[in-house]
């Protein structure tokens, strides 16, 4: 932990800096190897996939472009809804483009599975996922993920991108929180 451990917050920290840069050169090596030199349209899912887009777009060779979406499927607790609202689309015109969704955690999946169906209902060359976290419970959703980071522990994880009431997301490692924050 650093000097942004917010005190007590945290409760220890499950992946440092170091492990994630580590882990963001190999999967970025994957993906140019995959793509070929052929140009790839990241689409990043606001807010928590912000870090990981800006780490793991840095290390690409292939020519890439980036947009973004804003999806809502969490309140400000900590389980998912199932509901998936967009709040902001995609600037880009989908057809015939070979997409990358670049996604922070995947957790039940249930956002996942809807940006899929959306984003394949565009006419894409192809659509594939890129994610740093992805929990036990993803599993059950029959989702073909392309690129995962890390397998963690089904618990609630902040930093790196991800929040807890939008506190956390500046944090350069993924942590989890002590059970006081949550009023535990
Ligand atoms: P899913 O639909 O896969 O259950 O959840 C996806 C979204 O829920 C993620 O993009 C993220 O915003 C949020 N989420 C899921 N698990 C966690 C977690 O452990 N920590 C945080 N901060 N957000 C999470």
């Amino acid at each position: 932990m650093d000097d942004r451990d917010m005190g007590t917050d945290l409760e220890k920290v499950l992946l440092s800096q170091e492990q994630i840069e580590t882990r963001l050169t190999e999967m970025a090596a994957e993906i140019d190897a995959d793509y070929a030199g052929r140009e790839v349209l990241l689409v990043g899912v606001l807010r928590g996939a912000v870090m990981v887009m800006a780490d793991l777009s840095r290390k690409l060779h292939s020519p890439v472009q980036m947009d973004w979406m804003a999806v809502s499927s969490y309140g400000s607790g900590t389980k998912s809804s199932g509901v998936v609202r967009i709040i902001k689309d995609l600037d880009t015109d989908l057809t015939g483009r070979d997409v990358l969704i670049v996604e922070d955690i995947i957790d039940s999946g249930l956002t996942l599975s809807w940006l899929l169906g959306n984003l394949r209902s565009r006419g894409p060359a192809s659509v594939e996922i890129a994610t740093l976290l992805r929990k036990p419970e993803a599993s059950k959703v029959a989702v073909d993920v392309r690129y995962v980071g890390f397998e963690i522990p089904p618990e609630f994880v902040v930093g790196y991108g991800l929040d807890y009431a939008e506190k956390y997301r500046h944090l350069p490692f993924v942590g989890t929180l002590a059970p006081h924050v949550y009023g535990g």
